[in-house]
């Protein structure tokens, strides 16, 4: 892992760092998996892991549209209770193409709180996206709905 600050915030090279990163979270319930979101609609020879993001830290919503075939997931039912946050940017660079991984925390095989977090693709800087408690979901269900 190969992680450098620049003003006070991370830079992860690769995607792995960025799990990595999520990984090593402290201060909040502990990461016990940490996914790299992609897209795999049939229209890709491969998953593709460049997305635009919206989130709501305050409102604990998000999603991703990805730069392929621009469709959009939302992040489990933050499409419920949307409020149309403006789309990220990176804070260090100023563009919109990020890579966004997910962590979990699980307990007893249940999912208890999940968190977003994008790396941008171009100058590596990690942001926190947000948050979301969730009330003890199945792995595979949070896996399909992030
Ligand atoms: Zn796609
Ligand atoms: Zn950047």
């Amino acid at each position: 892992m190969t992680l450098r600050m620049v003003a006070g915030r991370p830079i992860a090279e690769d995607a792995e760092d960025l799990r990595h990163w999520l990984s090593s979270l402290t201060g909040c319930p502990s990461v016990t998996r940490a996914v790299l979101a992609t897209c795999e609609e049939p229209v890709h020879d491969e998953p593709l892991t460049w997305f635009y993001v919206e989130a709501d830290a305050q409102a604990g919503v998000a999603r991703r549209r990805c730069l392929g075939c621009g469709r959009t997931r939302h992040l489990l039912d933050s499409e419920e209770h949307w409020t149309a946050p403006h789309m990220w940017q990176c804070p260090g660079c100023g563009q919109s193409i990020a890579e966004v991984a997910v962590g979990l925390h699980e307990a007893d095989d249940r999912v208890e709180w999940v968190v977003v977090a994008a790396r941008c693709v171009e100058c590596g800087m990690i942001s926190g996206l947000t948050d979301v408690l969730v009330d003890r979901l199945p792995l595979d269900e949070v896996l399909s709905r992030i």
